[in-house]
């Protein structure tokens, strides 16, 4: 099992993105597909979209601040160069 190395908190009033503890051995909820380990808990409670709690691995979380206008910086090992 790989290190995490995403660590995503973002707190608004709309969602909260944090970091699941390390003990926390979950699976990615993000994708009926995704059969990767959760390493964030996605809090969410904006009235245009399903409220609710879901579990995000790190390739989800980065996905979903994407789609919701975070601006992620992330120094991922696979990254292509530019
Ligand atoms: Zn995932």
């Amino acid at each position: 099992m790989r290190s995490v190395n995403l660590q995503l908190t973002r707190i608004t009033d709309r969602f909260s993105i944090t970091p699941l503890p390390p003990q926390v051995d979950s699976r990615c909820t993000g994708d009926e597909s995704c059969r990767n380990r959760a390493t964030h808990r996605l809090l969410s409670w904006s009235p245009t979209s399903p409220s609710g709690v879901r579990l995000l691995c790190d390739a989800h979380a980065i996905e979903w601040a994407a789609d919701h206008g975070l601006q992620i910086t992330t120094a991922r090992q696979n990254d292509p160069a530019a």
